[in-house]
Parts: C-alpha cells; structure tokens; sequence
C-alpha cells in the first residue's frame, strides 16, 4: 500500500507519452484534410483539439477529427471554435452530439473518411503493420511520441501496474515499445471491445482484479478518464483519480471539481509527491 492505494492504473496517451506531437496534431492535419467544406481557414492548433476534448465523449481522435472536419469551417478557430464545443457539450458530447447539428448520414460517412486519413499521418511508413493501410505519407506522427516516464519510474513506486487506453492493440504495442516498457497481457487494457471505451468503467474493473487490487489509484488526463473513474467508483470499486494537467487550466479545474485526488502537470510529479509523504506499506504491516 501506498498513500491507501494498492494498484497503479495509468491511462498511455498523455500521461506515460507526450502525443501532442502525434496524435493532438493529427487530428487537426486529418480535419485540414477531409474538411467539408473543404479548407480548415485560420489558426488551428492543439488549443482547439483540447477545447473539443474538454466538450466530453471524444476520447477517440478519429472522432474527434471527423468532428472536426465537419463543424470547424462553419465556426472557424479560437471563439467560434470555442462556442461550438460549448454546444456540444450541452447536448451530450462526443458523435452523439455531432449527429444531432449533422444528422446520422453525413456523420457516418466523415467517419468513414477521417479515420484512414488519421492512420496514414500518424503511422506514415507503418500504416501496413497499424491498420492494414498501404502507406502514402513518407514520415508518420508517430515518430514524434516521448516518454514522459521511464519503467524505472513506475518500479520504484512499488505498485503493481496496469494500463488502460483507448490505442488499439497494435497502437499500445507500439507505445510499449516507445516506453520499453514490458507487462504481463491482462495488465494492459486497449481499445478491444466496446464496454473497453472510456467513459465505460469496464476497463477499471477488468485491471483491479489483474491487478488484486481493492483501491487502486488511476491517473489521466481528460474528462472521460475522470469520468471512467466516477463509473467504476458508481460500481463499487473503491477507485480514486489523479489528473494530469497545467496549474490553472481548465481542465485542472474541472479535475478539482470531480473529486481528484491530486491534479499535477505529470505523472512524474503525481508519482513523486506521493511517494514523499506516503512510505510503501507492505500488506503485512498494514494487516498488522
Ligand atoms: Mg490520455
């Protein structure tokens, strides 16, 4: 035990990589690319990506730039942008919401075009190895993912480890390999399944029992994984969330609000200020 956690959930995107670079960038080359109407007009930077985030249900970047692609040229960047994503979040975030200003059929077939757009600038020469795509872009995204922590890192804090992500199964493999990070099968939980998709707490509980842990700690770094946590807490698993986010952003704020135990700009830091003022307890003294 440590701090009264006994297992380690870390949420991949964000959190163990820095994939602005790659995936935050991506969707808004993909949303450049299939815009409709076409041209993506102004200054449209990973800002937007995170205000579309902040709107709820768009843990999928293949959503979130189809999304994108179809209400950014109506509302341009920065306010309108802004505006927009506000709207969306009134109504219920995610395609839900995008479905209901676009209707189902213009919905479905953005999708259709987004999603191998997005694999092609993010996996480049890897596209074939990814998703089974003959590659057409010299250089993929993906190569610009760090490390935001090391395997070391994770040992030294003493807890058994899980990962829960929305990547698919080759995209984790891929951010493994990234981290040189090695865990057993049942402690990584990707994208595999639908009841697997954040904000479905499915994913919580699969690890807890991997992991043999009653009161595991999760940390991510958007409001579907809060929200995945207030799930799982909802069904009787004794979860507690940490937030990885910018002192006084809005999503620290939004952290605060939904009950995080600690809200920090890395899981370095949050791993860090948890093991200075809570020694690693075994399960025997704490029976003791
Ligand atoms: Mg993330």
């Amino acid at each position: 035990m440590r701090g009264g956690f006994d297992g380690l959930i870390l949420d991949m995107d964000g959190v163990l990589l820095d994939t602005v670079p790659s995936f935050t960038a991506c969707v808004v080359q993909t949303a450049r690319v299939c815009s409709e109407p076409p041209g993506l007009r102004g200054d449209w930077s990973e800002a937007e990506v995170e205000r579309l985030r902040l709107s709820g249900g768009f843990n999928n970047d293949w959503d979130g730039a189809a999304a994108m692609a179809l209400l950014g040229p109506a509302s341009g960047p920065g306010d309108g942008w802004a505006r927009q994503c506000a709207a969306l979040r009134a109504s219920g975030g995610g395609p839900g919401a995008v479905v209901s200003l676009v209707g189902e059929s213009r919905w479905g077939a953005m999708r259709a075009k987004a999603e191998p757009a997005f694999q092609r600038l993010y996996a480049g020469p890897r596209s074939l190895d990814l998703y089974g795509l003959v590659p057409t872009e010299p250089a993929g995204l993906c190569e610009r993912e760090g490390p935001l922590a090391t395997p070391s890192d994770l040992e030294e804090f003493g807890l058994p480890v899980g990962i829960f992500t929305g990547r698919t199964r080759e995209e984790t493999q891929l951010g493994m390999e990234r981290l040189g990070l090695r865990l057993p099968p049942g402690r990584v939980v990707c994208d595999t399944e639908a009841r697997f998709r954040k904000p479905r707490p499915d994913g919580l509980l699969a690890l807890a029992e991997a992991l043999c842990a009653r009161h595991p700690l999760y940390v991510g770094d958007t409001v579907d994984d809060l929200a995945a946590a207030l799930n799982a807490r909802g069904a009787g698993l004794d979860v507690r969330f940490a937030g990885v986010a910018q002192e006084g952003s809005e999503r620290a704020l939004r952290f605060a609000q939904g009950g995080a135990v600690l809200v920090r700009a890395s899981l370095r830091q949050i791993l860090g200020e948890l093991a200075t003022e809570h020694p690693l307890l075994s399960e025997s003294v704490e029976e003791v």
